[in-house]
Formats: structure tokens, C-alpha cells, sequence
């Protein structure tokens, strides 16, 4: 089975999200797990993941959508998710992202904290957003203890990729592999008992430039993970389940 660990379904329209859950199920897709954001987008995960068998959901808080919230409002949220426990597969998308202006960056790191917390409490994998503050988000993971972490599109250097490697956390191979030199280099060093493959949809396209990318392109991850450590796409598929398996 293909499986599509990170991408946003809700951002495309209901008629689309038919149309592109179809198309990904002639590719042997068998589990798009896709990412909410705020409370809106968590409903909607929820949704999606029963309306569709291959739809999973992971329950997060964006981390720059959460700067503007009360405490209260985050309460919310984890409470929500808490209560969901048993329709979630994960919690993502949550992490920090320093693309923004300083002053978020306390208040960013408090939350993050929260949910590595919330996901140690419900067993469940972390997703973990980590534009910009990639050695920031290694440091807090590594301090709260959290142990099932994936991190999704990791930009950082080789040497904290190697970090995550030797925490025993996973990383995912985004579609843009088609063209990214450094996610070449993260499946050459990274062992493929911690890797998993993702699109990102809408973002992150296999083709540079191309907009609105889908989940069915995860395959295009994979051809490129079996190309690199010169194995199959059958062998590259039943080990990247495996590893779904062990984790989720
Ligand atoms: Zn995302």
C-alpha cells in the first residue's frame, strides 16, 4: 500500500476532494492521512476521515494560526482532540515557524510544548511543522521526552538530520523530490526504517512550478526513495508500511 503520511484535503473543495480521492485510489493509495490546522479544519479532517475509508485524520494547531488565539481557544482545541482520541491517527499539524515576526516565538514554543505534552498523554505520533527553527523544534522534542515524532519537510542541515535519525524519529520525503537536491540527500542518509512519503497537497508539487498537487503523487516520493537506495517500489512500498505500522 501507498501511503500519503502529510497533506491538507480540507483546502480543496468538497466536489474536488471526491475526484481526488478517486484518482488516488487507481494509483494504490491506501491511506492519505491529512493535517488539520486550526478548529475549523479540525471538524473538517474529522469529517472527510469518515466519509472516506482511505482518509485518515491527524488533529493539529498551525503554528502561526495559533498565535492569535486565547489560551481559552487552545484549550478548546485540545479538549476537542482529547475527545477524538479513538477517530485520530496522529497529532499534526503543529510545530513553530519562525518565518514570522520574533515577538511569536515564546508564545509559539509554549504551545508547541503543549501538544508534544497532549500527544505523549494519547500515545499518538506528532506530525511537526518546522519552518525556520528547525534546531529549536529537535531541542523542545528532545526535552519534552517525546518519542513517535515525524518530521514533516525537514529543511534543516544534514547534521540535524542525522539529530532526528539518531532520536529515532522519522522524516518524510516530500514530492518536490522530483527536483530537491536536499531531499535527495535526506534519503541517502537517512535508513528507510525511518522514512515516510508525503505531498503536502496542495503544496509541494512534483513538477516545479506546478500548483494544486494531490495525493496520488505520493508515488512520485517513492520512485525516487527506490531510485536512491536502488531497491524496488514493491520493497520501498512494504517498508515504508512497515514503518507505518510500528507507528501509527
Ligand atoms: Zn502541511
Amino acid at each position: 500500500m501507498f501511503i500519503d503520511v502529510h497533506c491538507h484535503l480540507d483546502f480543496f473543495k468538497d466536489n474536488e476532494i471526491k475526484k481526488i480521492v478517486e484518482r488516488a485510489g487507481k494509483t494504490g493509495l491506501n491511506i492519505i492521512l491529512t493535517q488539520g490546522i486550526d478548529a475549523k479544519s479540525n471538524e473538517k479532517v474529522l469529517s472527510l476521515a469518515e466519509k472516506y475509508d482511505v482518509v485518515k485524520a491527524a488533529l493539529g494547531l498551525y503554528p502561526t494560526d495559533a498565535i492569535s488565539l486565547s489560551d481559552k481557544d487552545i484549550e478548546k482545541i485540545i479538549d476537542f482532540i482529547r475527545k477524538n482520541r479513538d477517530k485520530m491517527m496522529a497529532i499534526g499539524e503543529v510545530g513553530l515557524d519562525y518565518k514570522e515576526d520574533e515577538k511569536q516565538h515564546e508564545k509559539q514554543k509554549e504551545i508547541f510544548r503543549r501538544f508534544i505534552k497532549l500527544s505523549i498523554e494519547l500515545d499518538k505520533p506528532i506530525i511537526v511543522h518546522s519552518r525556520k527553527a528547525e534546531a529549536e523544534v529537535i531541542d523542545i522534542l528532545e526535552e519534552v521526552k517525546a518519542k513517535k515524532v515525524v518530521m514533516h519537510c525537514f529543511s534543516g542541515s544534514l547534521k540535524l538530520v542525522k539529530k532526528i535519525v539518531d532520536n529515532k524519529w522519522f522524516l518524510t520525503i516530500p514530492t518536490n523530490v522530483t527536483f530537491s537536491e536536499h531531499f535527495q540527500k535526506v534519503i541517502q542518509v537517512v535508513p528507510i526504517g525511518q522514512l515516510f512519503c508525503e505531498t503536502d497537497s496542495p503544496y509541494l508539487h512534483p513538477i516545479k512550478g506546478e500548483k494544486n498537487n494531490e495525493p496520488g503523487n505520493v508515488i512520485e516520493s517513492y520512485k525516487k526513495i527506490a531510485e536512491i537506495k536502488k531497491i524496488t517500489l514493491i520493497e520501498t512500498e512494504k517498508k515504508l508500511e512497515e514503518n507505518y505500522k510500528k507507528l501509527f
